[in-house]
């Protein structure tokens, strides 16, 4: 039976409007800028790319896009192989399959949740043995927070192994002193409608390589030849971002930082409030970091409680909560049963993180009341799970 309940929806992260944007749109209707070119496009790329640190940015229409232009400009096609993070959303590896390569996923560690250097390590000296390098790394910042770029860069310089950072969900992270995105040969973001700041849907690709970027440009629009007349020599893509929403994006760029602050806030919360339950162990956020925390996940060691994500995640949506597993590791996927797969030790980390993690609801426009719900909703599944007489206690 469906159960109903008046309660509102708290959503997992819903987008965020400053205000401002609607000033943008305007000013897009006001000029007839209503096309996948004009200045809101070119202001939006100028002021990525100085956020970011780096000399230039596409704006696409969405992350995949970015990443899929990423691949193509590095050579990638059929018979080559990719290595991606095995944990994260499918968008990070989908367009290797649009290039007819292969992808070979790599384990995440404990530290970052992100890519394994030890089983990038392992993987890299295998393909070199074998004379079958990738053509591109593709790394992941999971929830905001960054992979240990320095061990992986250093790892797939040595090889000669471009990066791609897929840093679609930490826009506003940094590692060390340096922003989240500009640390491959490529960085991508995305302004999806659930990403920290959004254009509905968009993204963008970012170089320093500005060369790169205007080829970028030239594939992302049907790849036209310089002629009066419509030539074209290659199969080209229509990928570009529309004027209208660079707009809203500026407006969105804005206040990252202020929605960096805020989302650090709801991880702090939840911190204070649930961290003392034996068994709770939070995302952690590795020293000389910063995470935008994007959104706050959480695992359960089934060792010392026997309450799991899905008790959780049942009792929230419930109470009309919304709140998710922990991504499904891409190697354990149907898509990709047939790809290979470099663990970080003995067990593999992504796999326990998917059985033990659960994403909580991490809107920035969430009161602090519709937060307490959530924590009340958790405590009271401990509370519950600690009246059968189980080992631990929350008070
Ligand atoms: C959202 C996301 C993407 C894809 O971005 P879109 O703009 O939705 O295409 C890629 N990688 C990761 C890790 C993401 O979370």
């Amino acid at each position: 039976m469906l159960k109903t309940t008046s309660k509102p929806r708290i959503h997992l992260a819903s987008p965020h409007m400053s205000g401002e944007e609607q000033r943008y749109i305007d000013e897009a209707f006001e000029s007839n800028w209503i096309a996948p070119v004009g200045p809101h496009i070119n202001a939006f790329e100028k002021e990525i790319a100085e956020y970011t640190g780096v000399k230039g940015a596409l704006a696409v229409s969405s992350g995949t896009a970015a990443i899929h232009l990423a691949l193509i400009l590095l050579d990638v096609k059929q018979g080559d192989t990719v290595f991606c993070s095995s944990l994260t959303f499918v968008a990070s590896a989908n367009p290797i399959i649009y290039q007819g390569a292969e992808p070979v996923f790599i384990d995440s560690e404990p530290e970052t949740w992100n890519m394994s250097p030890e089983a990038l390590k392992h993987a890299l000296e295998e393909a070199y043995e074998q004379h079958r390098l990738p053509k591109a790394v593709i790394v992941v910042n999971l929830y905001g927070q960054s992979a240990k770029m320095e061990e992986i860069s250093a790892l797939c310089g040595e090889f000669d192994v471009p990066v791609i950072e897929d840093a679609a969900e930490s826009l506003g992270s940094a590692y060390g002193n340096r922003k989240s995105g500009s640390f491959g040969k490529f960085g991508i973001f995305s302004f999806n409608g659930n990403k920290i700041i959004t254009t509905s849907g968009g993204g963008m690709l970012v170089s320093d390589d500005t060369d790169a970027l205007e080829r970028a440009g030239f594939l992302a629009t049907q790849a036209r030849d310089k002629a009066l007349h419509y030539q074209h020599s290659q199969t080209g893509y229509n990928y570009r971002m529309s004027n209208i929403l660079a707009g809203v994006g500026r407006a969105q760029l804005h206040i990252l930082e202020k929605r960096v602050t805020q989302k650090r806030l709801v991880f702090e919360r939840y911190f204070m409030e649930l961290a003392h339950i034996p068994g709770v162990q939070f995302m952690p956020e590795m020293n000389g970091t910063m995470s935008n925390r994007w959104l706050t996940a959480l695992t359960l060691d089934p060792a010392v409680s026997e309450v799991t994500p899905y008790d959780i995640l049942g009792a929230l949506a419930e109470e009309n909560i919304e709140a998710r597993p922990v991504w499904k590791p891409l190697h354990l996927q149907p898509l990709f049963d047939r790809c290979r797969f470099y663990a970080h030790g003995e067990q593999s980390v992504s796999e326990r993180l998917f059985e033990s993690g659960i994403c909580l609801p991490s809107g920035t426009n969430m009161e602090v009341i519709d937060q307490e719900r959530v924590i009340d909703c958790i405590r009271n599944v401990f509370d519950q799970a600690g009246l059968r007489g189980t080992r631990y206690e929350t008070t």
